[in-house]
């Protein structure tokens, strides 16, 4: 039943992200493993080889983890700003590594640098879909990770496997696979007797009582079990199915052998970009809500006009997410704003036509329109 069920999921994948940690590309001493790069890029190279291949986007973590000896750090520092230094001089290694790599197979790989805020602002969102889809065209491999150097304490995607489940979103992918040191999500210490592999997770029902843990287990990536089981949920949840796996079983995983654990899809697939905004995107300041608004906007799918706007706080500018909330302070949905917050004030509880007739035709818009808007209750 689970060797059918992902067969055919892998099977008639036509397009796949794959995710792989940094743990699974490093030495225990530390520093890029070329045997283990290698190893990944044979699993990957023979997929793209066949006939009617799949196309592959790969999201590699490593970049920190890479940066740390030659920068004569021993361990993965705390602090920011040492981290993105180590990120700075190992992202460069490790695209170099994967360029020797695939350069056997006759690949071109191209680096894909992105940034949460990316996820969320439709412009970069269409550049970032745009390129990966002609680096696809054009036969090269897409090699994604954070752009760990311009990215603040806030606005980071924090751990690769939500990047993945995003980016899988982002270019509307048939199935993510999760490569991690660990063979597949087990129902407690994988390291301790008793514990077994999930084969198959259809839905949450399946992870109640899962001890996901908390850290990963060697130290060097951000990601333990916690981020997986969170990426799949969020790729699942729209509509791609996970397989999570250990890095040395991706040639078959790839192939739809039994291995590793299948997150069914528990949603419909969606090719809007709103779950970037749901799952990506820092708020950069809040919109209070009148009664009606909130009504319109949570239940009639409407936009938000500034009649129904009673408060206004943080500082943004026109594009920024921001949430939204009820009178009684709670978050009611999350959307990018078409104000900057300091135009806002003026413009409260007036209606469209009246800011037109004042102050031109450029007031008229919603200040949040509902295609740019995720209603997160009710
Ligand atoms: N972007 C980080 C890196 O390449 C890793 C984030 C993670 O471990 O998930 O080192």
């Amino acid at each position: 039943m689970v060797d059918q069920l992902l067969r055919e999921e892998v099977v008639s994948a036509r397009r796949i992200v794959v995710k792989v940690g940094s743990s699974s590309l490093t030495t225990a001493a530390g520093g890029l493993d070329a045997d283990r790069v290698d190893a990944l890029v044979d699993a990957l190279a023979k997929v793209r080889t066949g006939k009617d291949a799949p196309e592959i986007v790969l999201v590699s973590s490593g970049a920190i983890a890479a940066g740390l000896a030659p920068l004569g750090l021993e361990k993965r520092p705390k602090d920011l700003a040492r981290q993105q230094a180590a990120a700075s001089v190992g992202q460069g290694l490790l695209v170099a590594r994967y360029t020797a790599s695939f350069a056997r197979y006759g690949v071109r790989v191209g680096q894909v640098l992105l940034t949460a805020e990316d996820a969320s602002r439709r412009a970069h969102y269409r550049n970032a879909f745009r390129t990966l889809e002609q680096l696809l065209t054009m036969g090269a491999m897409p090699i994604v990770n954070e752009n760990d150097t311009v990215a603040t304490a806030e606005i980071r995607f924090g751990d690769n496997d939500r990047l993945a489940a995003l980016v899988a979103h982002l270019v509307r992918a048939d199935l993510l696979v999760l490569l991690s040191d660990v063979d597949g999500l087990y129902d407690g210490d994988p390291a301790k007797p008793g514990s077994s592999r999930l084969d198959v997770v259809r839905g949450p029902a399946d992870l109640l009582g899962v001890e996901v843990g908390s850290a990963g287990k060697a130290g060097v990536g951000t990601g333990g079990m916690v981020t997986k089981v969170e990426a799949a949920r969020i790729a699942t949840g729209a509509g791609i199915p996970v397989v999570l796996t250990a890095a040395s079983q991706a040639a078959d995983a790839l192939a739809g052998r039994r291995t590793g654990t299948l997150f069914l899809r528990t949603g419909s697939r969606s090719a809007d970009r709103l779950l970037w905004l749901e799952h990506a995107s820092t708020p950069r300041g809040t919109l209070t809500l009148d009664d009606g608004a909130v009504a319109a906007v949570v239940h009639g799918g409407k936009s938000l006009l500034p009649a129904g706007v009673t408060g206004v706080e943080g500082e943004f500018v026109a594009g920024d997410p921001v949430d939204l909330l009820g009178e009684n302070g709670h978050i009611v949905a999350r959307g990018l704003v078409n104000f900057d917050a300091r135009e806002l004030p003026r413009l409260l509880g007036r209606s469209t036509r009246d800011l037109a007739q004042e102050l031109g035709a450029a007031y008229e818009r919603e200040v949040v329109h509902r295609d740019d808007l995720v209603v997160l209750c009710g």
